[in-house]
Formats: structure tokens, C-alpha cells, sequence
């Protein structure tokens, strides 16, 4: 299974559980704590919202590339879907023939709708990012001169000639930390450690 097809399925089931958590959770809320049924309901919604962010943010966090503005806005999109879900869920609620639990039932489903669409607009990778972040920032291994764009692994400052493969092994050491939410990344920081093993036995 490709590890993009196991995350949508985890992420079908972060959704697909989320009934069954409002459920258990109201169960448990009516019975030790609210009795009142409306009040429990809209708890439960708020509650089981909490339960499916944790849960949508574990299911995606390493195949989000994670920017400041991403965090605030993802953030915000909590902020912004309760607009239309209080909006909804008092309309239900003012409906004659329906029960009063109807507004957090329907709130809590129209919050839900809002914030995964949200989250789907603001995750989304903009054309070239990717390559942005794991393009290696190449420096001379002996006197750290910029090398980026230069046709030949020479350096052009102190005239050290290195091999492609020393640049690269130096680039990504460096960039190590940068991208641990990456999984490009890691397993290059895999190979890259692997192949400078052997090196660090010879030294010693
Ligand atoms: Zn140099």
C-alpha cells in the first residue's frame, strides 16, 4: 500500500469515527455530569470538535509542509466555521416539529464540514514548495562559499575541488533539523548518515 493511500484511509476513519465518539462522549456526558439533553448536545458537539481536530492534525502533520501562516490559519478556520455552525444550528433549533437537539447535532456537523474543507484550502502545497524546501543549499566544504547555480564543483573563492557527492553529503547534514516533518528528508538524512558511517569509522 502506498503511503498516501494508508493516510486516506486513516483519514476516512478519523471521519468515519467521529459519530461514534459524539455518541460515547454524550452518553457519558448526559449520564455523569449535564442532564439537560440540549446542553449535553452542544458540549458533545464542541467536545467531539476538539476530538476530530487532534485527530485530523495526527492523520496529516507529516505530509503538511508546516509555515507559520499555515498554523495561524488553520488556527483562524476553528474560529471562522463556528460562524456558520451557530448560524445553522440556531435555525434548526428555531424550526417548529424538530427537537432543540437538533442545533448542536447539525452545528456541530456543519463546523465540521467548514473546518476539513478549510484545512484541505490552507494544507495545500503551492506549486514549487516542495522542491524549495529539500533543494540543497550547496557550500563549499572548506570555506562555506555559496556554490548554488555553479556548473562545476570547484570552489570559486579557495579553489577547493570537491566531488558532488561531498556536497551533497555537506548540504544535507546541514539542513538535518530543517526538515524533520518531511519525509523526503528523513530518508535522505538516512542515507546521508549510512554513508558517512563508514567515514567516521576510518577517521577513528
Ligand atoms: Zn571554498
Amino acid at each position: 500500500m502506498y503511503a498516501v493511500v494508508s493516510r486516506a484511509v486513516l483519514a476516512l476513519i478519523a471521519i468515519a469515527s467521529t459519530p461514534v465518539a459524539y455518541v460515547l462522549l454524550f452518553v457519558s456526558i448526559e449520564r455523569t455530569w449535564l442532564r439537560a439533553d440540549h446542553e449535553a448536545l452542544w458540549v458533545t458537539s464542541i467536545l467531539t470538535g476538539l476530538v476530530l481536530i487532534v485527530a485530523w492534525i495526527l492523520v496529516w502533520r507529516q505530509h503538511v509542509i508546516g509555515t507559520g501562516d499555515r498554523v495561524r490559519m488553520t488556527a483562524a478556520a476553528v474560529i471562522w466555521s463556528s460562524v456558520p455552525a451557530f448560524l445553522i444550528g440556531a435555525w434548526v433549533e428555531s424550526l417548529s416539529g424538530w427537537s432543540r437537539g437538533g442545533g448542536p447535532v447539525f452545528g456541530g456537523a456543519v463546523w465540521a464540514l467548514c473546518w476539513l474543507a478549510s484545512t484541505a484550502l490552507i494544507w495545500r502545497e503551492r506549486p514549487g514548495e516542495r522542491s524549495d524546501s529539500i533543494a540543497p543549499d550547496i557550500r563549499c566544504t572548506a570555506c562555506g562559499y555559496s556554490m548554488n547555480g555553479l556548473r562545476e564543483a570547484r570552489c570559486p573563492e579557495c579553489g577547493r575541488q570537491s566531488t558532488l557527492d561531498e556536497l551533497l553529503t555537506a548540504a544535507w547534514q546541514r539542513r538535518g533539523g530543517v526538515l524533520a516533518d518531511n519525509h523526503e528528508a528523513r530518508a535522505n538524512r538516512v542515507t546521508t548518515a549510512a554513508a558517512s558511517r563508514p567515514l567516521e569509522a576510518s577517521r577513528a
